[in-house]
This record gives C-alpha cells, sequence and structure tokens, in this order.
C-alpha cells in the first residue's frame, strides 16, 4: 500500500477526552473513530488489526475442534421469553420494535439462539460433542462507555458454544477452549492468566476469565507471579486426547489466580513473599460452563445410548477481538506510538522514502516494494512529500515492527538503514541483507 493513496488521518494533537494510553493511540494513529457513545467506526489500520487478531482466533477455534457459524445481531424477545432472560437481562439490551410492533433485540451474546439451533438438528448424543462459535458485533448499553474499545457499547465477540451430553464430556469441552485461550493469547503476545471466576447459581469451579494485568485494568485481581513465566501450549496440542488437555489445565489452574468476586484472602496470604500479586487486570476472554440452564427451559434434548431424552450440557466461551486491539497496546508501546506484535501488525514492513522526487532513492523504493509485494509481505510505502522528521515519527506512531529507510546518502554507497520497532536498534545494510531479515 502507497501511503500517498491510503487513507490513514494522523492527529497531531493528543486527543484530550482520551482517558487511557491505547485509547490516545488509538486516534492518534488513525485506527478508529468514535461515532456516537461507546460506538465506533474502524478506519483503514484500525480494520486490518482487527482483522488480523479475528484471523489469530478463528485459527486457534478451528485447530480445537470449534465450527464457524454465523448469527445474525438482531434476535427475537420471544426467543429470550423462553429462557427467562428478556425479563432479567436489565437497561443492558437494546430492546427495539419492528413496523409489525414485535419485540426485537440487538444481541448482547447469542445463549438462547444457539440453544435454538441445537434444539431444531441435535437429536441423538451420536451428533456430540459439538462447539459453534462466530464472530460477531454484541451491543450493550454499558452504563460507562469509555477507554474507547476497550469498554464500548457496539464491539466485536468470538463467542463460542459447547455441546455435550454430560457434565464429563462437557469438562473435556471446557478443557479444550481453556487450551485453545491460552494459545490465541499467547500468538497474540500477551500474557493472558486464567483466573477462577464467579458461577453465580451454576456452582462448581468451571468459570476462568483470561486477564491481562495492566494498571488501566477495571478489575482489581490478585495471582501467583509464576504465572507470567509459564509456557504455553505448543501448536502439537492434541486436542482430541483429553487426558493430555487436562495436564495443561491442572498445570494452568495449580497456582492461586482469582478475580475480586473469588477471591480468598487465606489462600492469596500462602503465596511467598515476593510472589504475590495484587494488581489491576483486563477481561480479554471469559470461558464459562452452565450446564443446562437453556437446554432445560428451552427444551434442547438429546437421546443417549440409553435412549432416554435429556437436556444437553452446555458452556459459552467469550472473547473480545475490539477490546483486544486496545489491550494489546496498553501492553506494548512507548513514548513514540504503538509497537505491534507482529502476527497483527496492521503492516510488517514501512518503507521510508527520505526523498521523494529523487530518481535514484525512488528507483530503489520501487524495487523494494515491488519485492516485498512479490513476496505477499505486508507494507505501508511512505512516498508522501512530507518530511523525513514526520515519516519517523508516523511509522513509529503507527508501530510497525520493520523500517526500511531509503535514504540518496547511504544509497550512494548501496545502503539503507533497518529500524526495529520493538527496540529501537538500526543497521545500515545493504538492500539485499535488508530484505533478508525481512523474508
Ligand atoms: P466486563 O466484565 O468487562 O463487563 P463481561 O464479563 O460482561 O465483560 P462477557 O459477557 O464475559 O463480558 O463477554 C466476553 C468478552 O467480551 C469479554 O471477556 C470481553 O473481552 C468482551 N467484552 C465484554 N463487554 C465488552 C465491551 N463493553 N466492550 C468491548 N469488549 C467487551
Ligand atoms: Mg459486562
Ligand atoms: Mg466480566
Ligand atoms: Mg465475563
Amino acid at each position: 500500500m502507497r501511503l500517498s493513496r491510503y487513507f490513514l488521518p494522523i492527529l497531531r494533537e493528543v486527543p484530550k477526552e482520551a482517558e487511557i494510553v491505547s485509547h490516545r493511540l488509538m486516534l492518534r494513529a488513525g485506527m478508529i473513530r468514535q461515532e456516537s457513545a461507546g460506538i465506533y467506526a474502524w478506519l483503514p489500520l484500525g480494520k486490518r488489526v482487527l482483522d488480523k487478531i479475528c484471523n489469530v482466533i478463528r485459527e486457534e477455534q478451528n485447530r480445537s475442534g470449534a465450527i464457524e457459524i454465523m448469527m445474525p445481531t438482531i434476535q427475537s424477545a420471544d426467543l429470550w421469553r423462553e429462557s427467562g432472560r428478556y425479563d432479567d437481562y436489565g437497561k443492558e439490551m437494546l430492546r427495539i420494535k419492528d413496523r409489525h410492533e414485535r419485540d426485537m433485540l440487538y444481541g448482547p451474546t447469542n445463549e438462547e439462539m444457539l440453544t435454538e439451533i441445537v434444539r431444531a438438528y441435535v437429536k441423538s448424543y451420536k451428533d456430540l460433542p459439538l462447539n459453534l462459535y462466530h464472530i460477531q458485533w454484541k451491543f450493550r448499553d454499558e452504563v460507562r462507555p469509555r477507554f474507547g474499545v476497550m469498554r464500548s457499547r457496539e464491539f466485536l465477540m468470538k463467542d463460542a458454544y459447547s455441546i455435550d451430553l454430560d457434565f464429563e464430556n462437557a469438562v473435556i469441552a471446557y478443557n479444550r477452549m481453556f487450551v485453545a485461550y491460552l494459545r490465541t493469547f499467547a500468538r497474540l503476545g500477551l500474557k493472558a492468566i486464567p483466573m477462577v471466576a464467579d458461577t453465580g447459581p451454576i456452582g462448581g469451579n468451571h468459570s476462568h476469565e483470561f486477564i491481562i494485568l495492566a494498571s488501566t485494568g477495571e478489575s482489581q485481581v490478585f495471582c501467583h507471579s509464576d504465572y507470567l513465566e509459564m509456557d504455553t501450549p505448543g501448536s502439537d496440542v492434541d486436542f482430541q486426547d483429553p487426558s493430555s488437555l487436562q495436564t495443561i489445565v491442572n498445570r494452568w489452574t495449580s497456582l492461586y489466580a482469582a478475580t475480586e468476586e473469588k477471591h480468598d484472602e487465606a489462600a492469596f496470604a500462602a503465596i511467598p513473599d515476593g510472589q504475590r500479586l495484587s494488581a489491576r487486570g483486563i477481561e480479554v476472554g471469559h470461558i464459562f460452563y452452565f450446564g443446562t440452564k437453556y437446554s432445560e427451559p428451552m427444551n434442547a434434548t438429546v437421546a443417549g445410548p440409553d435412549g432416554v431424552e435429556r437436556p444437553v450440557h452446555m458452556g459459552s466461551y467469550g472473547i473480545g477481538p475490539s477490546r483486544l486491539a486496545a489491550a494489546i497496546i496498553e501492553a506494548s508501546h512507548d513514548e513514540n506510538g504503538i509497537i505491534w506484535p507482529e502476527a497483527i501488525a496492521p503492516f510488517r514492513v514501512g518503507l521510508l522514502n527520505l526523498k521523494v522526487g529523487d530518481a535514484a532513492t525512488d528507483a530503489a523504493c520501487d524495487a523494494i516494494y515491488a519485492e516485498l509485494v512479490s513476496r505477499n509481505i505486508d507494507v505501508l510505502y511512505d512516498d508522501t512529500d512530507e518530511r523525513p522528521g514526520s515519516k519517523f515519527a508516523t511509522a513509529d506512531l503507527i508501530g510497525l515492527p520493520w523500517q526500511i529507510i531509503v535514504g540518496p546518502k547511504g544509497l550512494a554507497n548501496g545502503m539503507v538503514e533497518l529500524k526495529r520497532r520493538a527496540d529501537g536498534s538500526r543497521e545500515t545494510l545493504p538492500i539485499t541483507a535488508a530484505l533478508a531479515r525481512i523474508i
């Protein structure tokens, strides 16, 4: 992509309305624009990041055996009357009437709809296990939308739903998602800690919030510091093997980690001095076993091996890709801007032409650009007539992992500069050597 033909509305001023660094940087880098309170448009740079986050999530969901579908944003109130949640959900739900005066709603979540799909088609234990997910916009009329896309009213969610015959199989499904989440957050460059979370009337211990520690987080959390060093499962995890999944889950739940609602002072005090972490955290994912909470009232039953009909056991598993875009910036930035992990950078490479109009510089940049494009490497070519200082500032602000800096002085000796955004290191080297580093 040539910057001269791109749409990258950079803000040089620090926006006053933004209270936290990720919100400031997303506005300054031209990633998002607020359209009304808690409702954002995603501009090209933001959209690229959001898509990359979704793709990592999708790959790990698919690897674990979950199957992608797409449910609508608008739902019928009648479905929610069946589960009893239409009245319970309260003001966070956006209620709408269609032209026939029918009650509709903009989905804040999809348990009811998924249960409806399951009851229509899934009749036998032989159809199970099943895990269906979608990545779709949700609306929750948050009392206090704030921090940009971190807590917005319209936001993107990946929500998966597992369907099993009984509790034992539901736990295997839960463990699959637990492990898939560990892998997902690691690939996004995050240290997300699974923390024991509230299960409400369902009881049991199958609810975990995946939390990233950050001073701007809205939750108070408590955990053992060793979680920050724990290895995440590799791509060779066997999702078909319940016992190896259980081993990973056991290790990742062996140390203390809890959200405020489930905090146990005594257990926390037993952690050795110096390893006790009491911190603020951002909830980026949440997995939850809720048993027959919806299948029972909504009559989603299957016949077991004995022919007897029973309500299916279900769990739901959410991740917020739009919140994640902000959370990753909270975890990875410096005073000059965003530092994207390579896996989700909007472009892997920034190509900076320091003297547009100079024939040799233009020719070298064109050749580098063509080479990267032919190798399918996302590159943003700054071919504008801005001053070099402003090009450096833009490249750092939008956080591209690699910068190839091309100017007439270096080129006279056959050299370009290669800069790594992550540590600021710079090297002067021939074009072919610079490309070899990246390709
Ligand atoms: P929170 O405690 O932050 O209000 P939640 O517990 O209500 O979140 P869940 O219902 O568990 O959220 O939804 C799953 C995921 O969706 C969350 O872990 C989070 O990543 C994301 N999410 C929830 N609410 C929002 C929001 N208002 N804006 C952006 N992402 C959100
Ligand atoms: Mg909430
Ligand atoms: Mg929560
Ligand atoms: Mg939650």
